[in-house]
């Protein structure tokens, strides 16, 4: 670990199977977990099967693996408690949602406001609220079910979510996906505590900054956060797990322009290696923040 992320509580690491928390510059940042799930490496990357093999001469997959095997994914947000200010990236898929697409996201009942108070932050305590892209793994706790409708579930907050991905949900191609809008984002505009960010991205807050990132959706952004001459980026969607930071010519099979998100994918692995950044993907298990070195013409994964 470096010494400038030190987990709080020296002496302790802590990390517990929901939370795990990381300090840069005057922020405090704690993952709160709301599910994990595994994925066959054949579903997750369907198009990546047939380099299994030199992935395992290059010694990037283990000798034994196969398509079959699982890789997990977590589902988390990233609580930054900064200025007198808490702040949350990404809201995980919420309770209640129906999401007939997928039983890995229809009508959970997950603790994540409790797990969300075990680190010190109640619904009515979140400022702000800064979304990476409007999928259903990312918007779900905008809003929770209060008497039969849908309510913001950060009274105070204000929501912060990319223009395109906004305007994605009335295309032609973003119609079947118009329930998440209904349930998880018009809510929140219904109170004026949306707020839109333009395409080419800018700081929302001092030191905290949306970047384009496009491919994994249509609008999908990276957030930047610069405190005490540190840097971190929450790098959401851009990509799943480490594999990609080894291979990111490997896409998922949830990304919407495969080539776009590989472009963006290169761009972010170049600038956190140069920087040193500390990165904090949106899916990545265990420790789920780490930092991007070079390995020759590859990049590699060190987790914190
Ligand atoms: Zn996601």
């Amino acid at each position: 670990m470096d010494d400038h992320i030190a987990v709080v509580h020296p002496g302790e690491k802590r990390m517990s199977e929901h939370h795990a928390t990381y300090r840069l510059g005057n922020a405090v940042i704690t993952r709160i977990v709301e599910t994990q799930f595994p994925l066959a490496f054949s579903t997750l990357y369907p198009a990546a099967v047939e380099d299994i093999d030199e992935a395992i001469a290059r010694r990037i997959l283990p000798v034994d693996f196969t398509a079959a095997q699982e890789i997990v994914l977590s589902v988390h947000s990233w609580l930054i408690e900064i200025d007198g200010l808490k702040i949350l990236i990404d809201t995980g898929i919420g309770n209640h949602k129906s999401r007939p697409f997928s039983t890995l996201f229809h009508q959970l009942e997950n603790p994540f406001l409790q797990r969300l108070a075990a680190a010190g932050a109640t619904p009515d305590q979140i400022d702000y609220v800064l979304l990476t892209h409007l999928h259903t793994d990312h918007v779900g706790w905008n809003t929770r079910l209060v008497d039969g409708a849908w309510q913001p579930t950060f009274p105070r907050a204000k929501y912060v979510l990319p223009r395109t991905e906004l305007e994605y949900f009335f295309t032609p191609a973003g119609e079947k996906r118009r329930m998440l809008f209904d349930d998880s984002i018009l809510p929140v505009i219904c109170t004026n505590q949306a707020v839109v960010m333009d395409a080419d991205g800018g700081e929302i807050l001092p030191g905290i900054a949306f970047h384009p990132a496009p491919g994994h959706s249509a609008g999908h952004m990276v957030i930047s956060m610069r405190s005490g001459g540190r840097e971190a980026m929450f790098s959401g969607d851009a990509m799943h797990s480490p594999l990609q930071v080894a291979r990111p010519e490997w896409g998922s099979t949830y990304c919407l322009d495969p080539r776009t998100a590989m472009a963006s994918r290169l761009a972010l692995l170049e600038q956190a290696a140069e920087s040193g950044a500390l990165i904090l993907p949106a899916h990545f298990p265990g420790a789920s923040a780490g930092y991007v070195t070079r390995e020759g013409e590859d990049y590699a994964w060190r987790y914190c």
